[in-house]
């Protein structure tokens, strides 16, 4: 019984989050699109966007075909087991990518062969806390292979973009990230940033921004600072959606931050694309 209704739950989520993309993203799209000229390459790019948008919504198909890496961030009640959640998702993940929800994307690294239904070493990503609630809430992103490859990874000081080991180097490796991966990625994007910690946590931390509304604010004060100042700066650059030239480079810009030690300083840029594939279910089991 439990896991039937974990397994409707994953089956809806993965579903939603493949073919809906979130009123944040959404909206954020159709402002670019009123802040574009008219007749320029980038609304035009914006309104073909919009319209795949619609589509994908009405016939519940993908809005792209690449339908990412899985990232699951899962809050469990204390009565049931990890493996219980993992099962039950991981056979909802076989039945998506059956019904075309979910294109096979995993691929044995060695090997190069796809493992047909999605899963595989690592594949998806689980990620469990333990919580206080007596409801599972389960949060899925759908993370593109396009926008992971431009996502990038500073160690402070940086002579590259010029980034000393203060705000000031934060705020230039973001914009770096941003001007490199023009013509790549599928702008507009999200820069999900991460500061602080080691090579792996800090690009948890960009990660875990990915979970953020676009609308949100930042509740540390240097940070959202920082979120609108580099948010203004990148859409000045003059990229444009799908790097043709406009006002919109990115949708949105989100900083988290880690302790680190002393000795290492990194500042981790996890690039997301205009589909922004982000949903979540909150269910009592
Ligand atoms: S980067 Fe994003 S929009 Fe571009 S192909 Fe990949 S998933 Fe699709």
């Amino acid at each position: 019984m439990e896991s039937n209704i974990i397994f409707e739950n994953a089956m809806n989520l993965i579903e939603q989050a493949s073919t809906v993309l979130p009123d944040d993203v959404k909206t954020a799209i159709e402002k670019a699109y009123q802040t574009e000229e008219s007749g320029s390459r980038a609304r035009n790019a914006l309104e073909i966007i919009l319209e795949n948008i619609r589509l994908a919504k009405e016939n519940r198909l993908p809005i792209c075909q690449d339908t990412g890496t899985l990232i699951f961030y899962i809050d469990r009640p204390k009565g049931i087991t990890e493996k219980i959640i993992k099962d039950e998702i991981i056979r909802a993940v076989r039945e998506s990518t059956r019904k075309g929800i979910l294109r096979p994307n995993a691929v044995d690294s060695v090997t190069q062969k796809n493992s047909g239904d999605n899963t595989g070493i690592g594949s998806p990503y689980f990620h469990f806390e333990e919580s206080e609630s007596d409801s599972l809430r389960i949060r899925l992103i759908l993370k593109g292979g396009g926008s992971e490859n431009v996502s990038i990874q500073y160690s402070l000081p940086n002579s590259e973009p010029g980034a000393g080991r203060d705000i000031e180097g934060v705020k230039k490796c973001i914009l770096d990230a941003a001007f490199k991966a023009q013509g790549f990625g599928c702008a507009p994007g999200v820069l999900a940033v991460g500061v602080g910690g080691d090579r792996m946590t800090s690009y948890m931390c960009a990660k875990e921004q990915l979970f953020r509304r676009l609308d949100d604010r930042n509740t540390d004060v240097t940070l959202r600072e920082m979120e609108e100042e580099v948010y203004n700066i990148a859409n000045m650059l003059g990229i444009g959606p799908m790097g043709f030239g406009g006002k919109t480079t990115v949708l949105g810009v989100k900083i988290g931050k880690r302790h680190r030690v002393p000795a290492s300083f990194f500042v981790s840029i996890a690039y997301m694309c205009w589909a922004f594939r982000r949903a979540e279910v909150t269910f009592r089991i």
